[in-house]
């Protein structure tokens, strides 16, 4: 059992964003009275930079998220800039994707503790709640709007702060901002939610309330990827699946994949949904109805993923990536069962890796 703690509120709807500002009012005058809007570079000179809410006072840092994966770093850095400059943020507000979810979760957290936040990953590690914060998802798939950990990439390892103050106060869930996400990157994100709802439903910590959010989040996972694709009527259903596979994996965990695209994450530095697509095709003695499941829908959508990466990768590199994946117990745990140890060697996650 796990007493999980959800979002406080959720607004769901086209044109939802436009709710921003009135959602805001009531907290402008706390702490040094200014808004913190942490946004994808992507909305830079867009129609919506001109639709953010934003007052004289207020902070807008426009960050790129590509290539790389957040980091330790980056957060530290945005949080002692902002400290320094202007204060304490009344509120902080996160715009893009799964990449800006895990910053604005982070520096809203690193705000009120001390330190890097390299001290802090991991799960509960944190001391002291931190400053409220809005997710205002524009690509969807990862869960990262609903999920109580801000991933980031340290010097040492790729893990998230984990801890309930990292669940968003609010999230505005508007299909309207993710009209614009390439064909290609909407369907590596899309496809993290069909992985999660997999590896979700395999395993011992699967129970009723998992599989029921699991479920729904397939289903609607099946009708947007075989039926027309990215129309808007999808991207309603894409933006509800992709908080219902965040919160299947919430009380339940994800699997194989993730395991092994942790590894793939921290040496190469290759985006997360990305990874798992790339991965994920190769794993068909684990999950094969769902993996013959994706390819079909690889198909379906016309989407070429490479293959015959490994053949450029050294021992060392898939020894680090095995050794990473290796250490994700729970993980394994849940896909394997409780003597996990005694089906997974060292060996085998190096023979999965060169599969790729
Ligand atoms: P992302 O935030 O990295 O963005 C992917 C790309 O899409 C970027 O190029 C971005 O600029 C672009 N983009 C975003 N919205 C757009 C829009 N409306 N129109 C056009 N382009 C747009 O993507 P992601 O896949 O959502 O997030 C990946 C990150 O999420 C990884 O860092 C991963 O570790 C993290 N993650 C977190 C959790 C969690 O529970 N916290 C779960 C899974 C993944
Ligand atoms: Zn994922």
């Amino acid at each position: 059992m796990k007493n999980f703690k959800n979002i406080e509120h959720i607004v769901f709807g086209r044109g939802s964003f436009n709710t921003l500002d009135k959602i805001l009012n009531p907290h402008r005058n706390n702490n040094d009275e200014f808004i913190f809007f942490v946004v994808d570079n992507y909305f830079k000179g867009k129609e919506l930079e001109n639709k953010i809410p934003s007052e004289k006072k207020d902070v807008i840092r426009f960050i790129d998220v590509d290539p790389y994966e957040p980091t330790t770093e980056q957060v530290d850095q945005l949080r002692d800039e902002v400290l320094k400059n202007y204060g304490l943020p009344a509120a902080i507000v996160g715009i893009g994707g799964g990449s800006i979810m895990d910053i604005a979760k982070a520096v809203a957290l690193m705000f009120t503790n001390e330190g890097s936040s390299v001290l802090y990953q991991g799960l509960d590690l944190i001391k002291n709640p931190g400053v409220f914060h809005i997710g205002v998802p524009t690509i969807s798939g990862t869960g990262a709007e609903v999920s109580m950990t801000a991933v980031l990439t340290g010097p040492e390892k790729k893990l998230g702060l984990k801890c309930d103050w990292t669940i968003f106060n609010q999230v505005i869930l508007d299909p309207d901002l993710i009209a614009t996400v390439p064909h290609d990157k909407w369907f590596y994100t899309g496809m993290d939610t069909y992985i999660h709802c997999i590896e979700s439903e395999n395993g011992i910590f699967n129970n009723a309330l998992s599989h029921a959010y699991a479920e729904q989040s397939l289903k609607l996972c099946r009708n947007i990827y075989f039926g027309d694709g990215q129309t808007p009527e999808n991207d309603d259903k894409l933006m509800i699946a992709s908080m219902m596979g965040g919160l299947s994996l919430t009380y339940s965990e994800v699997g194989v994949c993730h395991a092994l695209s942790y590894g793939l994450s921290k040496v190469f530095g290759t985006k997360h949904c990305f990874a798992n697509c790339v991965i994920f095709q190769h794993l068909d003695d684990f999950y094969s109805e769902g993996v013959s499941e994706f390819k079909q829908m690889l198909n379906k959508q016309n989407i070429k993923l490479p293959v015959g990466l490994s053949k450029e990768w050294s021992d060392d590199q898939i020894n680090t990536m095995s050794e990473i994946a290796y250490k994700l117990s729970h993980m394994w745990r849940h896909a394997f069962g409780e003597d996990w140890q005694k089906r997974l060697s060292i060996d085998k996650l190096k023979e999965l890796y060169k599969r790729m």
